[in-house]
């Protein structure tokens, strides 16, 4: 990657913010000076967002590089900062969430207050069962309040929680017990996805089973109030213990830097890694970031549709949005449950004002059409979010368009695309919605405060117009500090490239104004006659003919050029099959997009890619296809059938 990427897009659609939300944004265009000036000072006095029982005596220690410690000194409590602090503000009645479930009509709006009571409650109950301060429990659930419930009672206790995707196999949820320690599990009978109740407690009796003696407890929500298999000894229904617990808790301080949580990243590129995160700098970074870049207002109906199990759901879920009290929409179900207009018809009767998806779905939306969401009042909506892979240039002024362009007068309303990992716990490059400019297709640029760059093998920065590795130069509050117990495997991923940067695995390039375009991980970049091609970009290419909706790009070996390029395309519902020339149709729009060098070799039309659970795309396992071998480790994938669906299609169309 030390050239220039050799294909670079040509999009030059450029949105400035709206005046009205500009004149009123949270931050301005100071921040980013300010911040450069005195960084700390800086996240200090985004530390003074939060309640703090002892204020910090030292804003960094990175002394001890790359092990960070923020705040030091500092004491806090996560959960009183997400719930309590706002009752006593005189915010009980506030809701806090409007939860949604996925069968029609069951619904349930939960306030701040009731929070309380419920996050009491649960801290009282674990306590019960044994967990103290440092011992870590799983959770393993649907997309219930009881949940964010768990998850905040164990962060008031000090216990860190580690959240498993309620989609992952027993096997998933065995190993990440396992390797965390967990001594509690908290689950649920089962939970509403795609029209029906799927059932979650015989993964869990069937990982408990493979871990020995480690897990004393399971504590299990009746949520859809389908047979279980019960063990007297072992499990205990969550309506016995905390609905018998007392509603009041005495919460105490903990360090800045105590465990708040373990996530295991989405294993997108293979075995998945237990990231640590601490709470002073976290639960700053996500309240910070949740509060700038969304432009957060007392009365805005923020809804962040990610799932739980996923980094997003913690940081803009759950820490970001309940640290800044904001009132959410929280949803159980898909989004085409029982109609393709499900998450629309939330929005309108919510009146929901920021919305933050993946571009995933967004894709998903364009495939089925403008309609459905044009039945929906959509028009309270302000600002709109994307994060988890580049958004394709089309996908984006779609989202803009169709999804807020109901904004007052008609007008469109501002995207932010957010490059960020669970690594990094916030957000860390987009645009602020009333000070940057929006580039389809671009993250813009690094937050204030945040420093990152593209830089070559070397580490040298190469400036603009061209395109590298992008490192992270500086520390900041949110970022992991450590894989769990492993912290040499945390140095070699992370710290070992190059002396005293962070390289998160991802290219970048540089276009002439500075901005920040993503272009997938470096391990997909493609060489085909010694031509360094990007996924990202040809996939955009891809997206922007008419007849398609989702593509993924990978590249296979190839007896003359090294690497070819092999596409995989979902089309558009409006365009049927596609007609006899779509692969010829679909080459010729990549030559003339890209040029020549990029023509796919091979294209084929699929029914659906397969993807994990935060909607990124699995390329090994399409690469294993294009190259006609074996497909590779499926655990991590959202849903384990695409690749028969997949495999099904191979030969044809190619
Ligand atoms: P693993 O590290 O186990 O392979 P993962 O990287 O898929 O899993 P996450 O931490 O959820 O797990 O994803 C972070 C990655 O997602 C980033 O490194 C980047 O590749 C991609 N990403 C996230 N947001 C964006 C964005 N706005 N634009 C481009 N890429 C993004
Ligand atoms: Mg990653």
């Amino acid at each position: 990657m030390s050239e220039t990427l050799s294909n670079l897009s040509r999009e030059e659609r450029r949105f400035e913010p709206p005046a009205d939300l500009a004149a009123a944004a949270n931050v301005k265009e100071d921040a980013y000076e300010r911040a450069a000036s005195d960084r700390e000072a800086f996240w200090a006095e985004a530390a003074e967002r939060l309640d703090w029982g002892t204020k910090w005596d030292q804003v960094l220690d990175w002394s001890n590089a790359p092990f960070a410690k923020w705040f030091v000194g500092g004491t806090l409590n996560a959960a009183v900062n997400c719930v309590d602090r706002h009752v006593d503000a005189g915010n009980g009645d506030k809701v806090a969430i409007h939860w949604v479930g996925e069968p029609e009509g069951d619904a349930r709006d939960i306030t701040y207050a009731d929070l309380q009571a419920e996050v009491s409650r649960a801290a009282n109950a674990l306590t019960d069962l044994g967990v103290a301060k440092g011992d870590r429990v799983a959770i393993y659930m649907p997309m219930i309040p009881e949940v964010v419930v768990s998850m905040l009672a164990c962060a008031r206790l000090g216990a860190p929680h580690t959240v498993v995707f309620g989609g992952f196999s027993a096997d998933a949820l065995a190993s990440r017990v396992t390797d965390c320690g967990a001594k509690v599990i908290i689950t649920a009978d089962g939970g509403y996805r795609r029209g029906s109740a799927s059932a979650l407690k015989p993964a869990v009796d069937e990982a408990v089973a493979k871990v020995g003696d480690l897990v004393e407890k399971v504590v299990v929500v009746r949520r859809t109030g389908q047979d279980v298999e019960w063990d007297d000894s072992r499990d205990v229904w969550w309506h016995d213990v905390v609905g018998a617990a007392s509603p009041e808790h005495e919460a105490e301080m903990h360090d800045s830097e105590h465990p708040l949580y373990v996530m295991y990243t989405s294993g997108t590129t293979g075995q998945p890694k237990g990231i640590l995160h601490t709470t002073g700098g976290y639960l700053t970074g996500t309240s910070y970031t949740h509060w700038s870049v969304f432009d957060l207002k007392d009365d805005d109906v923020y809804w962040c549709t990610a799932d739980v199990g996923w980094v997003t759901g913690h940081s803009y879920m759950v820490y970001g949005p309940l640290a800044n009290g904001a009132t959410q929409v929280m949803y159980e179900g898909t989004p085409d449950s029982p109609h393709r207009g499900r998450w629309w018809e939330i929005c309108e009767k919510y009146g929901v004002t920021i919305f933050y998806t993946a571009p995933t779905a967004i894709r998903t939306f364009m495939k089925w059409g403008d309609d459905i969401p044009a039945k929906f009042d959509l028009s309270k909506i302000r600002v709109l979010g994307s994060v988890g892979e580049s958004i394709n240039p089309e996908a984006y002024v779609w989202y803009r368009k169709t999804i807020g362009g109901a904004g007052s007068g008609g007008r469109e309303v501002p995207v932010v695309d957010t490059w960020w990992q669970t690594e990094t716990g916030q957000i860390m490059i987009s645009p602020l919605p009333g000070v940057t400019a929006g580039k389809p297709g671009s993250a813009m640029k690094a937050l204030p405060g945040i420093e990152v760059d593209v830089v070559n093998d070397e580490a040298e920065s190469v400036g603009n117009g061209n395109g590298g590795y992008l490192v992270i130069r500086e520390p900041w509050p949110a970022m992991l500090r450590t894989i769990w117990g492993d912290d040499q495997r945390f140095k070699d991923t992370y710290w070992s490239r190059w002396e005293g940067l962070y390289f998160a695995g991802d290219g970048a390039k540089l276009d002439e104004d500075g901005d920040i375009w993503l272009l997938g991980r470096v391990d997909d970049v493609m060489n085909v006659s010694g031509h360094r091609l990007s996924t990202t970009e040809i996939e955009s290419a891809l997206v922007s003919h008419p007849k398609v909706a989702e593509a993924a790009v990978v590249g296979a070996s190839d007896d003359t050029t090294g690497q070819a390029v092999c596409a995989f395309v979902i089309l558009r519902e409006t365009a049927g099959d596609g007609g006899a020339d779509i692969v010829e149709e679909l080459r010729k729009h990549v030559q003339k997009e890209i040029g020549a060098i990029a023509k796919p070799r091979q294209i084929m039309v699929v029914p659906e890619l397969p993807k994990t659970r935060s909607g990124k795309i699995m390329r090994r396992l399409l690469k294993d296809i294009a190259e006609h071998r074996e497909v590779g480790d499926v655990t991590t994938l959202a849903d384990s059938t695409v690749m028969d669906l997949i495999k099904g299609k191979e030969g044809a169309g190619a």
